[in-house]
């Protein structure tokens, strides 16, 4: 297609990878952020977020002329074609999503919109908000479009390039359809659909993801109690076309940016039409439970007692790939275990910097020195590939709690160590 005159609102994992996508297509992009500093690193082609590919497409969108990086949306609008709005919608108090950013941003710009350009949420918003940012811009000439986002942090620009699918929603469907055409060089399915259909999708597909966690961890919980090994359930399961081979695989409870509060936001938006999803709510409790669990496992690795145990921590980010710490499992874990009174020394390959209670080193050898049981619980491949009798060397204890079924029990073992994974049997 013509390239287009894009403004994307946001400049974060989601709007970024937007942004310098959409020019990797050919488009004009302007990325759009309140944030002052971040604005100008981008612009001279820094790029703080960790996703491959990402900084390359920066570099090359500035340099082709296709890409700029600038403060003020109201300027920026003034001869758009599409605004894509990219900003956060964390969970608000109650457990809905808070719509605040998606509504300054509407009303910032509302009024100087150029006729026909398409208001596009990338952002996560509840169904119900395509309808609201049209009255709260109240004019007719603006077509407001849900185009949900799928990407995965760690593979953003990979999954962005090459989406499973395409979702545009609209009640004005011509609009959509041209939102659609945007990423025509894409080969990807596109489903055109209503605004509260396409609101949900975003919805539905993560709370769906979750499901999938917590059965899987809750499997996992009865292989432990009954003696059956989750690694072979699930490689059974998994040939199973309708089931699949992803997302089966237990660890220390789901989180990271978008499932804690999508599943929330679903919730609150069910009892905003009478209907109690005991499905998901079920769901998000035994994701609770699971994290319990891990600590209670971790505390019998050190006797029983947390207080005065000395953990090394072995991952801190919500998982492989990235340097998100957002709503990260693996710091719901550390920080029961430090209200329990562990000492916590903790290494991840992509995050420094100080993190309340507990100190960060930044190699993981430190984190086994006089450890009295070592913590896997992001997986990070090189964790597997540590030396592991080294580790064993420098740690007071021997057990090592693997949150994510990472290692091989066999070459902990051999260096001397007690290993215990999730719905595993114990090996030492
Ligand atoms: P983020 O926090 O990484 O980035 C948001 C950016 O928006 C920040 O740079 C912030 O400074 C900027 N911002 C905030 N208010 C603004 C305003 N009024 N004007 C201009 N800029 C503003 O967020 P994210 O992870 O990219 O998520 C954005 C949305 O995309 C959320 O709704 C999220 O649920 C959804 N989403 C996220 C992912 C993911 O993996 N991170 C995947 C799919 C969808």
């Amino acid at each position: 297609m013509t390239p287009a005159r894009i403004v994307v609102v946001g400049t974060g994992y989601v709007g970024l990878t937007t942004g310098a996508c959409l020019a990797s297509l050919g488009h004009y992009v302007t990325c759009v952020d309140v944030d002052r500093a971040k604005v100008s690193r981008l612009a001279a082609g820094r790029v703080d977020i960790l996703e491959p590919g990402l900084a390359d497409l920066v570099t090359r969108g500035i340099a082709a002329g296709r890409l700029q990086f600038v403060v003020g949306a109201r300027d920026a609008v003034r001869t758009a074609q599409a605004v894509f709005l990219c900003v956060p919608t964390p969970m608000g108090a109650g457990g809905s999503a808070d719509l605040r950013a998606v509504e300054a941003v509407a009303a910032e710009i509302g009024d100087v919109l150029p006729t026909g350009c398409a208001l596009v949420t990338k952002s996560t918003v509840p169904v119900g908000t395509s309808k609201r940012i049209q009255e709260m811009v109240g004019r007719t000439d603006v077509p407001v479009v849900s185009n949900p986002e799928f990407l995965r942090e760690g593979t953003a620009v990979a999954d962005f390039l090459g989406p499973d699918r395409i979702v545009v929603g609209s009640d004005e469907l011509a609009a959509a359809r041209w939102v659609g055409e945007l990423y025509a060089e894409l080969d990807a399915p596109v489903v055109v659909a209503d605004a509260a259909s396409a609101e949900l999708v975003k919805y539905a597909a993560n709370c769906y993801l979750a499901l999938k966690l917590s059965y899987v961890n809750s499997i996992a919980e009865l292989c432990e109690r009954l003696g059956a090994d989750i690694n072979l359930v699930t490689e059974g399961m998994g040939y199973d076309r309708r089931i699949g081979r992803t997302f089966l695989k237990p660890g220390p409870g789901w989180g990271g940016s978008c499932l804690p509060k999508d599943t929330s936001a679903l919730v609150k938006v069910a009892e905003s039409v009478n209907y109690d999803f005991r499905m998901l709510t079920s769901a998000i409790d035994e994701n609770i439970a699971q994290r319990d669990r891990i600590v209670a496992k971790i505390a019998g690795a050190v006797g029983g007692t947390l207080a005065g145990a000395r953990i090394g921590v072995l991952g801190l980010a919500f998982k492989a790939g990235t340097n998100d710490l957002r709503d990260s499992p693996a710091l719901a874990v550390a920080s029961v275990l430090c209200a329990l009174g562990a000492e916590l020394i903790a290494y991840d390959p992509a995050v420094d910097g100080e993190i309340a209670g507990m100190t960060v080193v930044d190699d993981a050898y430190q984190v086994a020195k006089d450890a009295d049981a070592v913590v896997v619980l992001t997986e990070w491949a090189e964790f597997k590939h540590l030396d592991w009798a080294a580790m064993a060397e420098l740690m007071d204890g021997i057990d090592v709690v693997d949150t994510r079924n990472l290692l091989d029990p066999r070459v902990i073992v051999d260096a001397g160590l007690s290993w215990q994974g999730v719905g595993r049997p114990r090996a030492a």
